[in-house]
């Protein structure tokens, strides 16, 4: 049997949902109206890693782009990033196709559309007032900050990739759009 030669980098939580901030839990473990179409149809799936998660573990919580848009942590994100881009250029070397980069909307590290931004952050003491914080939160029509670093070191290598991103909590067009442009 011959392999299918295709391959498609994924965010870490459309095959693992335990990486995502405690609380946020759209399914059980892997996001099957993507992951299942693409396993029925071939494809090879790279795991990116969850930025948040090697970054701030399992109890931080959920944060917006504004906090995570800061030198450290896109430096971080090049850090993790870099051998996967390597790994890409070698591939390709070899005459496979890396058909794209599939990331999660909303997310302040793996939007692409649309990631979240507010003034959220601080102590929270008294003198906090949560009302505040929750009305200055608001969609933004950005990518995330994964997904900003990811292109810029794509386009360093020369590396050209279709882009796509779900909405989890309303995927089905998303995903045939995707599969549609794959196919
Ligand atoms: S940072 Fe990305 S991979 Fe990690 S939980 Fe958020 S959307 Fe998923």
């Amino acid at each position: 049997m011959a392999r299918s030669k295709r391959l498609l980098l994924i965010s870490h939580c459309l095959l693992n949902v335990n990486s995502k901030v405690e609380g946020i839990e759209p399914y059980e473990g892997v996001f099957k109206p993507l992951i299942l179409p693409l396993i029925e149809a071939n494809f090879g799936l790279i795991q990116l890693p969850c930025p948040e998660l090697r970054h701030s573990g399992m109890r931080r919580w959920g944060q917006v782009k504004n906090q995570y848009n800061t030198p450290f942590f896109r430096n971080h994100c090049k850090e993790l990033l870099k051998p996967f881009v390597l790994e890409l250029l070698e591939y390709q070397r070899c005459g496979y196709d890396v058909c794209g980069f599939i990331g999660v909307d909303g997310s302040p590290t793996c939007g692409l559309n649309r990631t979240c931004k507010g003034n959220w952050g601080g102590e929270i003491d008294e003198s906090f007032c949560l009302q505040n914080h929750l009305n200055s939160l608001h969609d933004t029509n950005e990518s995330g900050v994964m997904v900003e670093v990811l292109q810029e070191l794509l386009d360093e290598h020369g590396i050209s990739l279709p882009f796509w991103a779900i909405n989890e909590k309303s995927p089905h067009k998303d995903v045939a759009k995707i599969l549609k442009e794959l196919s």
